[in-house]
């Protein structure tokens, strides 16, 4: 296929537009750098499929997820970014680099890379083949099928707590399925989820199946400590274990840990080992993944790009 070369270098391209890629693009774009954002066909990140943030500083009544994305957007296209909603497919490094979108070929001097963490699931056959019809990956975009119904919210993180706190405003009874003795989510999220009279906890339990033909019928649950199995009839599946890091596009060029997390130098949480390509928020972040600090790492991004291209 013959690719469309676009005839602009930009100082900076940007990929990603969760709240890494959007603050760095702010930032850059401020500091009258030609900016592109290619934020992905799910433009927004993971704070689009979330309800209520009540952790970014700024809001005392709290903000929902997709309206602080949408403000950060509309805050980098004031700034004069230009934003498009495409995936990449692939990075050439170079003194100048080359991004591929599809049939167009965009260059610049510099990325940042911010493509953020996709969900995990468990891996089976069932969850594969009842993917849509009750097995779910969002209780923000899914929760209102389940009104009256009872499901069940499998992890034991942060958002596993929120997806089971919001199911409770429709569905009639929602378990929590862990497969450790305690809880991984902060102690705040724990508590909503513990007080609440429509959720019942499982702990030291693993889903060995879902099942159901056309959709959900149950769940097949096995105890870890004396192996026992279960069966629990319920409507929906919601599975909140974590997330792998967008990393696989840019694979090519640079080191991805075992897990998938891009690599940074050692000493810097931003700069990699390719010159000129920067990363920023969940897409290296292990540790912290908060809107907050993938909004803070944009910032130290864009602020190493300057230096760069100031230098170079
Ligand atoms: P997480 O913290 O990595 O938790 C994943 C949970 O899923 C863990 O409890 C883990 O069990 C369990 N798990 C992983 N693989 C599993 C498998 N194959 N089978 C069964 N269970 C499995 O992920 P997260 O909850 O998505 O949170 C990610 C980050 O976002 C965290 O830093 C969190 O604080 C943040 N977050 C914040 C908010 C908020 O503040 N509003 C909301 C959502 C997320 P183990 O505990 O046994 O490892």
């Amino acid at each position: 296929m013959n690719k469309i070369m676009v005839n602009k270098i930009y100082d900076t391209i940007i990929i990603g537009s969760g709240p890494a890629g959007l603050t760095a693009a702010i930032y850059t774009s401020r500091a009258r750098l030609s900016t592109l954002v290619i934020g992905g066909i799910q433009s927004g990140g993971q704070l689009m499929i979330t309800t209520e943030v009540e952790n970014y500083p700024g809001f005392a009544e709290g903000i929902m997820g997709p309206q602080l994305m949408l403000d950060m957007k509309k805050q980098a296209q004031r700034m004069s970014a230009e934003i498009l909603d495409r995936d990449v497919e692939s990075i050439e490094d170079g003194e100048i680099k080359k991004v591929h979108v599809g049939d167009t070929i965009y260059e610049a001097k510099t990325i940042i890379i911010a493509t953020g963490a996709s969900s995990l699931w468990l891996n089976l056959d069932s969850e594969k083949k009842l993917m849509g019809h009750g097995v779910s990956g969002c209780a923000t975009c899914d929760g209102a099928f389940f009104r009256d119904k009872v499901v069940a919210v499998i992890g034991g993180g942060d958002s596993a707590m929120e997806e089971a706190s919001f199911l409770t405003r429709f569905a009639s009874k929602v378990y929590v399925i862990h497969r450790r003795d305690q809880f991984r989510a902060s102690k705040i999220m724990q508590e909503r989820v513990m007080n609440n009279s429509k959720i019942e906890i499982i702990f030291n339990n693993k889903v060995l199946e879902i099942l159901g033909d056309d959709t959900v019928k149950g769940i097949k649950i096995q105890d870890v400590n004396n192996n026992s199995e279960k069966e629990i009839v319920l409507d929906g599946v919601f599975v909140a274990i974590g997330h792998k890091p967008n990393t696989d596009f840019v694979k090519n060029i640079m080191s991805i840990d075992e897990k998938g997390y891009a690599v940074t130098l050692s000493g810097s949480d931003i700069l990699t080992e390719k010159k000129g390509i920067f990363v920023a928020g969940d897409v290296y972040d292990h540790r912290y993944r908060q809107a907050i600090t993938a909004a803070g790492s944009g910032c130290k991004a864009a602020i190493e790009v300057e230096k760069y291209l100031q230098n170079e």
